[in-house]
C-alpha cells in the first residue's frame, strides 16, 4: 500500500512576498484534511526553507532541492545533508534534470549524494528521465534503468527513496506525458525493480510522476495504477497546488 506523494518543487522562484502567498493557500487549502491522507513535501530555494517550515502549519514537509555528497568542508556553494538535518527537515531532491543537464551531474555523482543523504538521515527525492531524443530514439527504458540502477546493489533503505519519473521533454513546457505513456515508463520502473532489488521493494516504493502537471491533468495521471503521485514544478507556486494534493480525493 502505497501512500499518496506530491512534491512541489519550487526551483529557483520566490521571494518573501511571494513565498507568503504560496504559504497562505497551502496552509489554508490543505484544511487540515489532506496531510492525513498524502504525504504532501515542498522544495523551497535553500535560503527560504527555514522560514517556510516555521510558516508551514498543516502537515506538509520541507525539502532542499539539492545537496552534496560530504558533510562538510572545502566547497563553497555547496550545502550537505548534516545541514538540512540540522535544521530539522527530512527530505531532499537529488538527480533533477536540471542538475543533470543544467549543472552537469553524472549518475555516479547522484549516487553517491544518494548514499550520503540517506547515511545522515535524509529521505530523497530520486529523479530520472529521458530527453525527448532519447525517447525518440527508442531508448526511454535504457535511459531511465541506467540512471536508477546506478544506485542499486548499495545498501540502499528503499523505504526512504521516492523515485520521480521527470521526462525531460515534459518539464515545464506544457506537454505533459500522456497518463498511458507515464503509466508505461512507471511500469518498466516498477518491473525492474523487481527483477533486480525485490519483489516488497518493487511494492512498497512509490514512484511519482513529474513534467506539466496541472490541476487539469492530475486526477487522469494520478488514477495509473503505477503513478503514486507527482513531481510539481510550476503548478507549486499557485494554488492549483492544493487541488493536486487533492488528486485522489
Ligand atoms: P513543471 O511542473 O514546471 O513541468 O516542472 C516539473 C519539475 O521539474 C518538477 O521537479
Amino acid at each position: 500500500d502505497r501512500r499518496f506523494f506530491v512534491g512541489g518543487n519550487w526551483k529557483m522562484n520566490g521571494d518573501f512576498k511571494s513565498i507568503d502567498g504560496i504559504i497562505a493557500f497551502i496552509n489554508s487549502g490543505c484544511d487540515g484534511s489532506c496531510c492525513d491522507k498524502v504525504d504532501v513535501v515542498v522544495a523551497p530555494p535553500a535560503p527560504y526553507i527555514t522560514y517556510v517550515k516555521e510558516k508551514i502549519n498543516c502537515g506538509a514537509q520541507v525539502a532542499a532541492q539539492n545537496c552534496y555528497k560530504v558533510a562538510k568542508g572545502a566547497f563553497t556553494g555547496e550545502i550537505s545533508p548534516e545541514m538540512i538535518k540540522d535544521l530539522g527537515l527530512n527530505w531532499v531532491i537529488l538527480g533533477h534534470s536540471e542538475r543533470r543537464h543544467v549543472f552537469g551531474e553524472t549518475d555516479q555523482l547522484i549516487a553517491d549524494k544518494t548514499m550520503h543523504a540517506l547515511e545522515a538521515g535524509i529521505n530523497v527525492i530520486f529523479c530520472i528521465g529521458e530527453k525527448l531524443e532519447e525517447r525518440e530514439a527508442g531508448k526511454t527504458k535504457e535511459v531511465n534503468f541506467r540512471q536508477l540502477e546506478a544506485i542499486f546493489g548499495k545498501n540502499v533503505d528503499w523505504s526512504r527513496i521516492v523515485i520521480a519519473y521527470e521526462p525531460v521533454w515534459a518539464i515545464g513546457t506544457g506537454v505533459t506525458a500522456s497518463p498511458e505513456q507515464a503509466q508505461e515508463v512507471h511500469g518498466w520502473l516498477r518491473e525492474f525493480l523487481k527483477e533486480k532489488v525485490s519483489e516488497q521493494v518493487a511494492a512498497s516504493t512509490r514512484i511519482i510522476y513529474g513534467g506539466s502537471v496541472t490541476a487539469e491533468n492530475c486526477r487522469e495521471l494520478g488514477s495509473q495504477s503505477d503513478i503514486d503521485g507527482f513531481l510539481v514544478g510550476g503548478a507549486s507556486l499557485k494554488p492549483d497546488f492544493v487541488q493536486i494534493i487533492k488528486a485522489r480525493s
